[in-house]
C-alpha cells in the first residue's frame, strides 16, 4: 500500500513528517502504540490516516470539548463526512439519532466523561471498532501534569468494548508517565515511539524583573517589539483581563484576553479571530492554546510561571508549529511564587471542604432511598458547598473508587471521619508530588546552565545539537537578536514580494497588450 498516496488524497500533505510514518503502519498492523511527538508534530495524522485503511469505526477519547469540535471540523473541512462528536453539545435527539446510526461514521470522538456512561458503552459493545485512540494520553496519569480521573478507567471501558488495538497520543509524558500510560491500558506488546520533546527553532528566555509595575513595564516593551502573533500566559483571570486592558490603553493593537470565565461563544469568536490573524495577541488563562491549529505563533510570554515543566513546555511548544524561528519568554518574580503556591493548594479540595461535601452528601440521602447525581444535582452540591467542577470530580472519583457511589447513585450512608481521613490523605499525597514538579519548575527558572539541557534531562533526554539561539544562558541578548533576525527575514520577504508581484503585473500588462493589440 502507497501510504504516501493516501496522504496525498486524504489530507493534501506530500512528505511524512518525522515519525508519523512508522506510528501508522504499527497502527494498521494491529498493534498497541504509545506515541509521543511533540506538540504541532502532526499526531491527529497518525490516527486518522489509518482509519482510510482498515474497515469500521474509529473511536477517539479527548479530553476538551473545544479540541474535539476542532478536530471534527478540520476533518469536515477535508472533506469528511463521516465524523461526529458524542459529548455534552449533542441535545437528547440528536444523540439518539446518533446512536441508532452509530456505525455509518468512520470517527467518532468521545468525551471521557460520556464514555463511562453503561448506555454508551453498551451501543458501542455492537460497533466494529477498527482500533480506540486515547488523545493526550498523559491524563491518564496520576503522575501526568493533567491527570482526569474519568480517564482513569478507560483500560476497563477499553476490555467492556471488545478490547481493540489501541493508541495513546501525547506531547509530554515523562518514562514514568509512558509506563502509567502502558499499565493503566494494559497493553502488553506495546509498540513505543517516543520522539524527542525538544523544539529546536524555539528560543528559550527567561527575564527577572522585581515588581509587578516592572512586569508590566517589560510586557509592553516586548509585546511592542516582537512580531507576533503571540500569546501571554497567566495563572490569573484577573491579570489576564488586566494586562490585556493596559496594552491596549497603550496603543497596542488587536489584544484580547481569553479565560473559562468567558462563555462558549465568546472564546469560540475570539479563537477563531486568532486564528485568523484578526488579533495579533492573546492574553489567556491556561484555558487557551490545546486545539488551537495555528502554525504561525511567533512568541509566547510567560506572565506567570506555571506549576511543572511540562505545562510550560506544553504551553510554548504552541509557537512555531510552522519550524520557524520562535521565541518563548518567561517573566519571573519572586512575589509569584506565593501565587503558584495557593494554585497547587487550590488546586484539590481541603479539609473542611471535604468534611462538608461528604457530610451533605450523607444528609441528603436521610429521607431519600438514593442520590442520583444528574447534572443538576451535582450543581446543587457544588454551589451549595462552594466546591469546584474539579473538587467535586475527584471527591466523586474517590467515592466511585470505594464503591459509594455507583452508576453515578448512591444508596448507603458511610463514615464521614473514615471518608475525611481516607481522601486527605490522597490529597496531601498529590500536594507533595506537585510541590516536587514546582520545585524543578523553579530550579529550571534559576538555572545558569543551558535551559534546553536541562529541560531535557527532565524527560530523561541527552541534548545532541545546539541551535544557534538556544536560550539566554548560552548567549547573550537573545530577544534583541531575535528581533533583528526577524526584522531581516521580513524585509527579505517583502523584497521577494515586491520582486514577484512586479512580475506579475508586467506579465498582467503584457497580457492586457496583446489583448489590445
Ligand atoms: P499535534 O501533534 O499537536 O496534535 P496536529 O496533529 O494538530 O499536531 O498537527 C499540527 C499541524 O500540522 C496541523 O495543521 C496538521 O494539519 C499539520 N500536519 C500534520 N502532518 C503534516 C504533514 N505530514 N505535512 C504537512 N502538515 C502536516
Ligand atoms: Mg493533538
Amino acid at each position: 500500500m502507497n501510504l504516501e498516496q493516501v496522504l496525498f488524497e486524504k489530507f493534501n500533505y506530500s512528505f511524512f513528517r518525522e515519525g508519523q510514518k512508522a506510528i501508522i503502519e504499527d497502527i494498521i498492523d494491529g498493534n498497541d502504540v504509545i506515541a509521543m511527538l511533540p506538540t504541532g508534530g502532526g499526531k491527529s495524522i497518525c490516527y486518522q490516516l489509518p482509519a482510510y485503511v482498515k474497515d469500521g469505526s474509529v473511536l477517539i477519547v479527548s479530553p476538551l470539548l473545544s479540541l474535539m469540535e476542532d478536530q471534527v471540523y478540520q476533518l469536515r473541512r477535508k472533506g469528511e463526512k463521516r465524523v461526529v462528536a458524542l459529548n455534552s453539545f449533542l441535545t437528547a435527539n440528536e444523540k439518539n439519532y446518533v446512536m441508532r446510526h452509530l456505525n455509518t461514521f468512520k470517527f467518532i470522538y468521545v468525551s471521557p466523561e460520556i464514555i463511562q456512561s453503561s448506555w454508551i458503552i453498551d451501543k458501542l459493545k455492537g460497533l466494529k471498532i477498527s482500533y480506540l485512540v486515547i488523545d493526550e494520553a498523559h491524563c491518564i496519569s496520576q503522575w501526568g501534569h493533567d491527570f482526569r480521573p474519568d480517564y482513569s478507567r478507560l483500560g476497563t471501558i477499553r476490555k467492556q468494548i471488545g478490547n481493540p488495538p489501541c493508541v495513546a497520543l501525547t506531547a509530554t509524558a515523562t518514562p514514568e508517565v509512558v509506563k502509567d500510560i502502558a499499565e493503566c491500558l494494559q497493553l502488553e506488546s506495546v509498540q513505543k515511539h517516543i520522539h524527542s520533546v525538544d523544539r529546536k527553532n524555539i528560543s528559550f528566555v527567561v527575564e527577572n524583573v522585581s515588581s509587578y509595575q516592572q512586569k508590566l513595564e517589560k510586557v509592553l516593551e516586548l509585546v511592542r517589539s516582537l512580531r507576533g502573533p503571540g500569546i501571554i500566559y497567566f495563572s490569573s483571570r484577573n491579570v489576564a483581563e488586566g494586562v490585556a486592558a493596559f496594552l491596549q490603553e497603550h496603543q497596542v493593537q488587536n489584544v484580547a484576553y481569553y479565560h473559562g470565565g468567558l462563555d462558549h461563544e465568546q472564546r469560540m469568536l475570539i479563537q477563531q479571530q486568532f486564528i485568523h490573524d484578526q488579533l495579533s495577541v492573546i492574553c489567556s488563562t491556561n484555558a487557551f492554546g490545546m486545539g488551537v491549529d495555528k502554525s504561525n505563533i511567533r512568541y509566547v510570554i510567560h506572565f506567570h510561571f506555571p506549576p511543572q515543566l511540562e505545562s510550560y513546555l506544553q504551553e510554548i511548544g504552541r509557537a512555531g508549529r510552522d519550524g520557524k524561528e520562535s521565541i518563548a519568554i518567561l517573566l519571573h518574580s519572586v512575589n509569584d511564587h506565593e501565587l503558584s503556591e495557593m494554585l497547587i493548594q487550590n488546586d484539590l479540595p481541603n479539609r473542611t471542604q471535604l468534611e462538608n461535601v461528604l457530610t451533605y452528601l450523607n444528609n441528603k440521602l436521610l429521607g431519600n432511598t438514593e442520590i442520583n447525581f444528574t447534572k443538576e444535582i451535582e450543581t446543587e452540591l457544588m454551589t451549595t458547598n462552594v466546591i469546584s467542577e474539579t473538587h467535586w470530580r475527584f471527591i466523586k472519583y474517590h467515592l466511585e473508587e470505594s464503591m459509594v457511589i455507583q452508576h453515578s447513585r448512591m444508596v448507603k450512608s458511610f463514615s464521614i471521619t473514615e471518608f475525611t481521613e481516607k481522601i486527605d490523605l490522597i490529597v496531601k499525597a498529590r500536594i507533595d508530588y506537585k510541590e516536587d514538579k514546582l520545585h524543578f519548575m523553579k530550579n529550571w527558572i534559576a538555572t545558569k546552565h543551558c535551559r534546553r539541557e536541562e529541560m531535557l534531562a527532565y524527560f530523561h533526554e541527552h541534548l545532541n545539537e545546539k541551535p544557534k539561539r538556544c536560550c539566554d544562558n548560552c548567549a547573550s541578548d537573545i530577544v534583541k537578536a531575535y528581533n533583528e533576525e526577524m526584522k531581516e527575514q521580513y524585509a527579505m520577504s517583502k523584497l521577494v514580494y515586491d520582486w514577484k508581484r512586479e512580475l506579475h503585473s508586467i506579465l498582467v500588462k503584457e497580457e492586457c497588450e496583446k489583448v489590445y493589440e
